[in-house]
């Protein structure tokens, strides 16, 4: 963690949690993308898991739950966010928490001292705010949001930030319609990180990331945490992927229930199929995969978009990525299949005789893309930053 900056030097926090793993990712794109900004390098950042750094029993116990309730099936994790989705109900369960991190969040943001504040996630805003005013920075808050459609109250609960960065338009109409003012809420894209791109030769990305460059691959996500349908889907679509002689690769984040089993199925798949855990270079196999299996992650629609890599998406977590069905849809940039029957018909289809149909999601998933939306963001951040305190740090030196 970052202390002791040097007084007037930009200093950016970005607050996110590690429930699941676009959260972190989100912050961490934006964080390197600061640093290309024109005197980015200038700008000192921490990137801080708020509830694991500052949370205390039972907030941190029960923040740390959210992986563990999206593992078991069926989950009782939409009924919490469905109980909790509402302007007061949202308000209430941030107020609830707020008694089990309050004193050593302020005490982090009293000693850091931010001249921004940056949240990417639902329960930091209110508190974010809380601290500020207490503690009498002028720091601003900026909320990024990184959910595409469906937005949960705790996003926009009491409008608090100063400054909405959202990933979408339908995303903007849910922030102006809760009363937002539009000149607040800035949709500037879904930070990704770098290296996802469309692979100039896909064998090439294949031999790259370790697979055999002759051979179709079907690429399998589950998020960060791996949660949801995933191993029962792959199970009655094993004789597709057989029979169309996909090389098959499951990535199972931290989800080493889901790994070990999808290890004992591999053999259904035919050759090759490789199973991993998490893994930090998600970009190397969607630059080579020629199809995406996923849930409905935002982080994951838009970097396999960044990639033009047409995505199925046979899961979605009920309630926060409800949206992102029709999102992936409206854009053609693949197909909503939640039944194994389903996936299995757009296999075929996708891996048919007829290859315009691949490519035509191709094209129609990098249209969609927003792959500059991390630097867009920084830049804007640049912006928000107060300007005396830009002009200090950018002078030149002698
Ligand atoms: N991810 C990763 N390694 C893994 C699995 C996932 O880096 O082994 C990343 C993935 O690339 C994406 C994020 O975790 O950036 C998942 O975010 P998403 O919004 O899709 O779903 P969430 O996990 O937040 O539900």
């Amino acid at each position: 963690m970052v202390d002791g900056h040097q007084p007037n030097q930009p200093f950016v926090l970005f607050l996110f949690s590690d429930t699941g793993g676009g959260h972190r990712t989100a912050a961490e794109a934006i964080d390197r993308a600061l640093r290309r900004q024109p005197d980015g390098t200038r700008v000192r950042t921490d990137v801080v898991d708020a509830f694991a750094a500052c949370g205390v029993f039972p907030l941190r116990e029960g923040i740390k739950s959210y992986g563990a309730l999206l593992k078991v099936q069926p989950s009782p994790y939409p009924a919490l966010y469905h109980l909790s989705n509402g302007r007061t109900r949202a308000r209430l369960v941030t107020e609830l928490g707020k008694p089990f991190i309050r004193g050593n969040f302020r005490q982090l943001v009293e000693r850091l001292d931010p001249s921004l504040v940056v949240s990417v996630h639902p329960l930091l805003n209110e508190l974010a705010r809380d601290s500020i005013d207490a503690t009498g920075t002028r720091a601003k808050l900026i909320t990024v949001i990184t959910d595409l459609v469906t937005i949960h109250h705790a996003w926009t609960s009491g409008s608090v930030a100063d400054e909405y960065v959202v990933p979408s338009a339908e995303a903007v109409r849910v922030c102006t319609s809760r009363g937002i003012p539009a000149d607040r809420v800035h949709n500037l894209g879904l930070p990704i990180r770098d290296g996802f791109s469309p692979p100039s030769d896909r064998p090439e990305a294949k031999r790259a990331a370790g697979l055999d460059p002759s051979r179709r691959t079907l690429l399998v996500m589950a998020g960060g945490e791996g949660g949801g349908r995933m191993r029962g889907i792959l199970r009655q679509i094993a004789g597709s992927v057989r029979a169309l002689k996909l090389q098959l690769v499951a990535i199972c984040g931290r989800n080493d229930t889901l790994r070990a089993r999808l290890e004992e199925l591999a053999p259904r798949f035919g050759s090759g199929a490789q199973v991993m855990g998490f893994v930090d270079n998600v970009a190397d196999y969607m630059r080579a995969a020629d199809v995406l299996l996923s849930k409905a992650g935002p982080g994951t629609i838009m970097e396999a978009a960044a990639c033009g890599l047409p995505i199925i998406v046979c899961d979605y977590i009920s309630g926060q990525e409800a949206g992102n069905l029709g999102y992936v849809e409206a854009r053609g940039a693949g197909v909503v299949a939640l039944e194994a029957r389903d996936v299995s018909a757009t296999l075929r289809r996708m891996f048919g005789a007829d290859q315009s149909v691949l490519q035509e999601y191709r094209r129609s998933a990098l249209e969609s893309a927003r792959p500059h939306a991390a630097d867009d963001i920084a830049a804007f951040l640049m912006s928000m930053l107060p300007t005396p305190v830009v002009a200090r740090a950018t002078a030149p030196t002698s």
